[in-house]
């Protein structure tokens, strides 16, 4: 059971000289207390009706209704229930009605007296422009309107009676007998038997009022002074609204402030950051979608990643916005400044300036579309900026028809917070690459590190041996010749070992660094093949080297690489081919070429020592030497297998190991690209860059 019409509404049709005027719910509290103290105070025996919105609204007064129920029996209190609020007759007639009647938006309270009556009929306006649901600020609680009359006119007070009346036995039928005896003692002419209320007095009151006559708001006023009152209390809480108001925006505007700054304490993650400032401020603002985006001036798209949506409204998660074809982001950039369309029916012409990539109907176009895609009627557009250097963007949008605008206000807090968030994205970023370098530096540190004892340890041991010899042969001035000879000889070989020592450590160091410079050349493999061999046969002249046998044929497709290094690669693995291969024993060295990759693969082959398979990926260490330099009955540095892969992966190629196991050989692949493979040859440009 409802009762859709408000008490007003059927008031007003039956006494139409009254017009309603609006009240604050302050001045509402003050008047009602009035008219309760009013009662307390007085002798009379007065009927008392009061409908609250709701129950707590009820609780609150409670305690005055038992007093004035101590003075007349004639007191109803009407609310829509939350808790315990019911049907009662204890101390006085308690009415429970449904919250969805129209008595859930009303402020009544009726006293009709023998020696006075007076009535407040309201009725609440729409507030909710006005009570933010986000503020706490009990102020605006205070600021709430209503409209209605507030009067003495006994004619009226009459009036609401009935009014309220019917609604009371809507709900409580029980209560007729009741009901009709207040009818006769304070002169009601309520038509209970066919549940209407009196005949509808056209007139409007007349000479039958017995009482005083004070209509607030309309000509029959008679009470200046209360009038004067009334008006005086109504300007000082205008007054004490918008000084509300403008502490509570304050107030917000701080709030806001403050959940940014505190979340980048949280964070300093530009995404967390972002996410963040993208709730607070959609719910802020009441958007109905907000985007805040990560971008630079040339970007032609942005992914939209974080969003804030109100229900219903479509989502641009995900989505790709355009940047470069909208005037409004050019513009954006342009001025440095805010772009805000109040009604997006509306475009302005300055807006859609022309852009050296669009004409004008171009830009109105892409802008049109967007709106209509997605259904923007109102576009705010904030840059994110620092030190003049955009950042990102903030935007507002208010979707569907009934869209509400922003006030200056409200932009001005859009603009505060953004430049809050642009220094907490500046400082975000600022932390992301400080981060990114103290790890470079931590891994720097580290190499370097390693590098000096590994290569303190390197160097020592041959010099070492150096000082030890070279000691001898000044203390002992009688030592035989043999072994003067042996002396110097092995002072030369270890000073030998430490040149090639420095010289590979330096050559990897400048590969590691990117210092090298890359001569990229169409070649024949088979020319640096030979070259290679040329150079390790130069090398070991002295020594028996195995049977090398070369297969690669001269037919081979030009490969894409800087000869001097191949060259080196290939005379650093034929090199340790030889090393670790027995004077019996064999070299092969093959190429073939893989068509689908583009790309040549050469082998090394020998049937040496070969290399435990748990070891094929470690070779490639650096200082990496099966039984450690100092037991080593070969040359070598322990850095040759650590430059080869550094060249060959810098060409845009592989390298890896291959063996049986130990005496049973090895094989050493790698490829390069050849002469046509233009995506390798890209991605080694890059490399090499
Ligand atoms: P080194 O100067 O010691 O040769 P490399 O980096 O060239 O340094 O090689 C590292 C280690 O890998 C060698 O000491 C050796 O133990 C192993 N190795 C390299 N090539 C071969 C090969 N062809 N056969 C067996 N072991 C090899």
């Amino acid at each position: 059971m409802t009762i859709p019409k408000s008490v007003l509404a059927e008031l007003v049709l039956e006494v139409q000289h009254i017009k309603p005027q609006i009240y604050f719910k302050s001045s509402l509290t003050a008047l009602s207390h009035a008219m309760e103290d009013q009662v307390l105070a007085s002798s009379d025996q007065p009927l008392v009706i009061a409908t609250f919105q709701r129950e707590h609204f009820y609780r609150q007064e409670a305690h005055r209704y038992r007093r004035i129920a101590n003075l007349t029996s004639q007191v109803y209190v009407l609310a829509a229930p939350e808790t315990e609020f019911k049907n009662s007759s204890e101390y006085y007639e308690t009415v429970a009605f449904n919250s969805k009647d129209a008595l859930s938006r009303e402020w009544n309270l009726l006293v009709l007296g023998q020696q006075y009556s007076s009535c407040l009929i309201c009725n609440e306006c729409d507030n909710s422009g006005l009570v933010d649901e986000t503020s706490q600020f009990n102020g605006m609680e205070q600021a709430r309107r209503f409209e209605g009359i507030w009067t003495f006119d006994h004619q009226v007070c009459v009036q609401s009676a009935i009014l309220l009346f019917h609604r009371i036995l809507k709900y409580r039928p029980e209560l007729k007998k009741k009901v009709q005896l207040a009818t006769e003692v304070y002169g009601i002419n309520l038509d209970l038997k066919k549940g209407k209320k009196s005949p509808k007095k056209k007139s409007p009151s007349n000479g039958k009022n017995k009482q005083t006559s004070a209509v607030i708001g309309n000509t029959n006023f008679h009470d200046p002074f209360a009038q004067r009152l009334v008006t005086y209390l109504q300007a000082s809480q205008y007054k004490l609204i918008k000084a509300y108001r403008s502490i509570a925006a304050q107030e917000q505007k701080q709030r806001l402030i403050n959940i940014i700054s505190s979340s980048m304490r949280r964070s300093l993650d530009p995404d967390e950051i972002i996410k963040v400032a993208v709730a607070e401020l959609g719910k802020a603002l009441l958007a109905d979608r907000c985007l805040i985006y990560q971008c630079r001036p040339t970007d032609e798209i942005a992914t939209i990643t974080h969003e804030y949506l109100r229900p219903s409204v479509k989502s641009l998660l995900n989505q790709l916005w355009p940047l470069k074809e909208n005037p409004l982001f050019q513009k954006v950039i342009q001025t440095k400044e805010r772009v805000y369309i109040e009604d997006t029916i509306l475009l302005p012409e300055d807006l859609l300036a022309k852009t050296s990539e669009t004409t004008k109907s171009q830009g109105r176009n892409s802008i049109e579309n967007l709106i209509s895609q997605w259904e923007i009627s109102s576009w705010l557009i904030m840059p994110l900026l620092y030190q003049g250097r955009l950042l990102g963007i903030v935007e507002l949008h208010n979707c569907g028809s009934c869209s509400h605008n922003w006030s200056e206000e409200q932009t001005d807090l859009v603009e505060a917070i953004a430049t809050q968030l642009s220094m907490t994205l500046i400082q975000a970023e600022t932390y992301t690459h400080l981060e990114e370098l103290n790890q470079q530096l931590e891994a720097l540190d580290r190499t370097r590190s390693n590098l000096i004892a590994i290569t303190g340890h390197e160097l020592r041991t041959p010099l070492s041996t150096i000082q030890v010899c070279l000691e001898s042969l000044s203390q002992e001035p009688d030592m035989p010749e043999e072994l003067r000879q042996v002396m110097l000889e092995t002072a030369l070989a270890d000073a030998d070992r430490m040149r090639n020592l420095v010289q590979d450590f330096l050559t990897l160091s400048h590969l590691e660094s990117g210092r090298v410079e890359w001569n990229i050349e169409h070649l024949p493999l088979l020319e640096c093949v030979d070259l290679a061999l040329s150079s390790v046969r130069a090398h070991n002249l002295e020594k028996e080297l195995p049977n090398i046998t070369t297969q690669v044929s001269s037919e081979l497709p030009l490969v894409l690489a800087d000869g001097e290094w191949l060259v080196e690669v290939l005379s650093k693995l034929l090199d340790n081919a030889c090393k670790f291969t027995q004077a019996e024993g064999k070299v092969i060295i093959t190429a073939t070429s893989s068509n689908s990759e583009n790309m040549l693969e050469v082998t090394i082959s020998d049937t040496g020592r070969g290399i435990e398979p748990a070891r094929l990926e470690a070779v490639f260490d650096r200082f990496y030497q099966e039984e450690g330099a100092l037991r080593r009955s070969v040359g070598g540095t322990g850095l040759g297998l650590a430059i080869c892969r550094q060249v060959i992966t810098r060409l845009g190629g592989k390298i890896w190991a291959e063996s049986a196991g130990k005496d049973r050989g090895s094989q050493f692949h790698f490829t390069i690209p050849i002469v046509g493979n233009s995506q390798k040859q890209q991605e080694m440009q890059k490399k090499l860059n």
